[in-house]
């Protein structure tokens, strides 16, 4: 027991397994299809993905043992420290215990490079050469670009051009590891070329940028493709996350009644979340609360159905919670929870009610994030406050209510890259966006037909 604010595991602490949801789904989740609407065989997956990955995207195993490589990997920047937010608790005058898990401890910033350096790792050992992949803020083709360089592989990275402008420095972070960053939609491929024809001007958006990124894998034997987000595997990968803040609240004689994680993807929510689940079936009490923006929200307000992961329809479709697959998201500033989908084992467990869902306004997070840095310290990633800000809320609940709760959040990662979203917020230039109906309803009549 301690009563330090900062909780540490030893490097000897670092999960030896990745912890595996679907074994302990109620529901399994439905299985990817292809164009003909046939479930996806690993044949076709195997076009950009190395077997290991494809293993572990079906793996009915619970615990797949970490390689000594990537732990090896990861032991760069895990265990991350737990903190208590003692500093925010008096701010908010609660009785409510706030802990956070900080993830922007990696070289990236967040939690992305845990899932990268798994998959540069499988990549390499497939006599792969070459990864393609897209990126929106910058957050995770900086990750595989670090990844890349450990683990010798070139690495090109297709960026919504949109962020390619206005995050200059995220841009050169990847050229500093060794990554070719091309402006997105680009006239290397043909789901760029159709974009920029339907639109000279298009800023981008994640799905056509994946569309590109798995163009080209596809074309090319000696090169495959990696996902940031929504695939089991990357939300797999990322389940050190809970893992150890389960260990590390365990050395305090916590544990928490709420967790909230943002969520994009869902990959940091799956990462943090689905060690939780296994106690929670086994009778335990835990709230589990994704957070998103009211910009884009994909799980309290998208539909629940099979669409694509990308614009052009390029990947196999996933039945997820979606608000289309031709979404083009509005210029928040929180560039990771912009996209149109959702894992399809979040998406699941969302649906058969274990995972609950909220949103959150732009404004309020940015609130929050202050509040936090100024209290904490940290300067949050906009995605991050997005968590703050739920975790800030069910706090003065607990004031109003006098209940003594105890509270998770992940933090996921670092603002350094996002100061100018910070400037516009300080500056009052910010402002808050809920996605019209109109739009939702619009799409459903986009859907791809299954069945
Ligand atoms: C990418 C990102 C997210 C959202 O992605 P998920 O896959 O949903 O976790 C959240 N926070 C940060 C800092 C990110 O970079």
């Amino acid at each position: 027991m301690t009563n330090s604010s900062k909780i540490l595991l030893d490097e000897s602490e670092l999960p030896t397994h990745w912890y595996n949801v679907i074994p302990d789904m109620p529901t399994a989740p439905e299985p990817y299809l292809g164009p003909d609407g046939q479930p996806v065989s690993p044949d076709q997956l195997a076009a950009i993905f190395p077997p290991a990955i494809i293993e572990q995207e079906v793996s009915q195993e619970r615990w797949i043992p970490i390689p000594e490589p990537v732990r090896e990997a990861l032991l760069l920047w895990r265990p991350s420290p737990l903190f208590r937010a003692r500093q925010l608790e008096q701010a908010l005058g609660t009785p409510a215990r706030i802990y956070y898990k900080y993830e922007g401890v990696s070289p990236a910033g967040s939690h992305k490079p845990n899932s990268a350096v798994a998959q540069a790792y499988y990549n390499r050992e497939a006599g792969i050469r070459k990864l393609t992949t897209e990126t929106g803020a910058g957050q995770w083709g900086s990750s595989l670009a670090l990844a890349g360089q450990m683990f010798g592989l070139d690495v090109e990275i297709y960026m919504v051009k949109v962020s390619y402008h206005q995050k200059p420095f995220r841009r050169s972070m990847m050229e500093t590891w060794g990554g070719k960053v091309i402006a997105s939609p680009s006239n290397l491929t043909e789901a760029g070329r159709a974009e920029l024809a339907r639109d000279p001007d298009s800023q981008g958006s994640l799905g056509i940028a994946i569309s590109e990124a798995v163009e080209v894998a596809a074309s090319r034997s000696d090169t495959n493709y990696a996902l940031g987000s929504v695939l089991n595997h990357v939300l797999l990968h990322q389940t050190v996350i809970g893992q150890e803040a389960k260990a590390q609240l365990a050395k305090v004689g916590a544990y928490p009644d709420v967790v909230f994680s943002p969520c994009g993807g869902g990959s940091n929510v799956g990462g943090m979340m689905f060690p939780f689940l296994a106690d929670k079936a086994a009778g335990k009490e835990v709230r589990l609360v994704a957070v998103e923006p009211t910009s884009c929200p994909t799980l309290t307000r998208g539909h629940f159905a099979y669409d694509f992961g990308d614009t052009a329809g390029l990947t196999p479709m996933m039945k997820m919670f979606t608000l289309g697959h031709d979404f083009m998201p509005p210029g928040i500033h929180a560039g990771g929870l912009r996209y149109h989908g959702d894992s399809a084992l979040v998406s699941q467990l969302y649906k058969d009610g274990i995972i609950e869902a909220i949103a959150v306004p732009q404004l309020a997070t940015f609130e929050a994030g202050l509040l936090f840095a100024r209290t904490q310290g940290i300067i949050a990633a906009p995605e991050a406050c997005h968590a703050i800000r739920a975790a800030v809320d069910e706090a003065l609940r607990c004031k109003e209510s006098g209940e003594a709760k105890t509270i998770l959040f992940t933090l996921s990662g670092h603002g350094h890259f996002d100061m100018a979203s910070y400037d516009k917020y300080l500056a009052g230039e910010l402002e808050d966006y809920d996605y019209p109906e109109e739009a939702i309803q619009q799409a459903l009549h986009r859907l791809p037909k299954v069945r």
